[in-house]
């Protein structure tokens, strides 16, 4: 009794701490194996040799790092000092990125994403600092790509944005993180799998007079949160809602997949100095 008293109330903490940082690990998951598919040789061999200290060479098995050093004790700095990084707030009435407006001292997920291509593509540094540059690029390049980690409304990326879903009480934001996906069923090999034989996504054109492609990134999910119908009216995330919206969903997986082989494949090019990933190839 007692037991099944301390597993209820244990099973209970869980659901309270869950965390709702972007994409669930089923959709970073999804997002680093779609990557992982179209890596390069020698990107391939460098990912595998950075992740070593990991006993992995799946960016699948770590996408969901950054996430998870919120519970581990150790990593307390490390996670203070990088939790702004995995979003950005577009509160101002607009999808324009201007910095330094919307990224005060670099600290939201273009600032982020601009610091660890850099610092992974730099081989002056040290393989670990390399390696866990790595784990947060794959991370942030998942969660740029979540509509609601660059929001156009000021409510928490939708964390206050209160739905129903499923017949229970839920926010549009873990909706975004995860209910959408856990419609299909999949887990994330076999949802990588399915999104990935439908071939190559074409990505959005390069948005004049952006300095960097992540800031156009930001703006994409930003303009997806602005689309009408978005945000529920009646608050209810109903079958017509999964019709509409997981199609955004799996669309935004797929162009983070490959936007992300796209930068690792430019970064970890070869043993020579590599410079900052400019996946669309024109700008930085
Ligand atoms: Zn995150």
């Amino acid at each position: 009794m007692l037991a099944t008293r301390r597993l209820a109330t244990a099973l209970l903490a869980c659901l309270v701490i869950a965390p709702v940082q972007a994409w669930g690990p089923l959709g970073h998951s999804v997002v680093a194996e779609l990557a992982q598919r179209h890596l390069s040789p020698a990107a391939e061999a460098e990912v595998e040799r950075l992740l070593a200290p990991d006993h992995t060479r799946s960016l699948a098995d770590i996408a969901s790092w950054a996430d998870q050093i919120q519970d581990d004790p150790a990593q307390a700095a490390l996670w203070k000092q990088t939790r702004p990084l995995h979003y950005l707030d577009f509160r101002h009435g607009d999808c324009n990125y201007t910095p330094p407006r919307d990224c005060q001292d670099g600290l939201c997920v273009v600032g982020g994403l601009q610091h660890y291509v850099a610092v992974l593509g730099d081989p002056t540094q040290s393989d670990a600092a390399r390696g866990e540059a790595l784990k947060f690029v794959v991370h942030f390049v998942g969660d740029i790509h979540q509509p609601l980690h660059a929001g156009a409304r000021d409510d928490k990326g939708g964390n206050t944005y209160q739905v129903q879903f499923d017949g229970k009480g839920s926010n549009l934001h873990r909706v975004w993180d995860s209910g959408l996906l856990s419609t299909r069923g999949l887990d994330w090999k076999a949802y990588a799998q399915a999104l990935d034989s439908r071939g190559l996504v074409p990505l959005p054109s390069p948005i004049a007079p952006l300095d960097n492609p992540y800031a156009q990134w930001a703006e994409e999910s930003c303009a997806i949160t602005a689309e009408t119908g978005f945000y529920p009216d009646d608050h209810k995330i109903n079958q017509a809602y999964v019709d509409a919206e997981l199609p955004v969903a799996e669309l935004r997986l797929r162009e983070a997949g490959r936007r992300l082989a796209e930068v690792l494949n430019l970064t970890l090019q070869g043993a020579a100095a590599a410079p900052a990933a400019n996946p669309q190839g024109t700008r930085q």
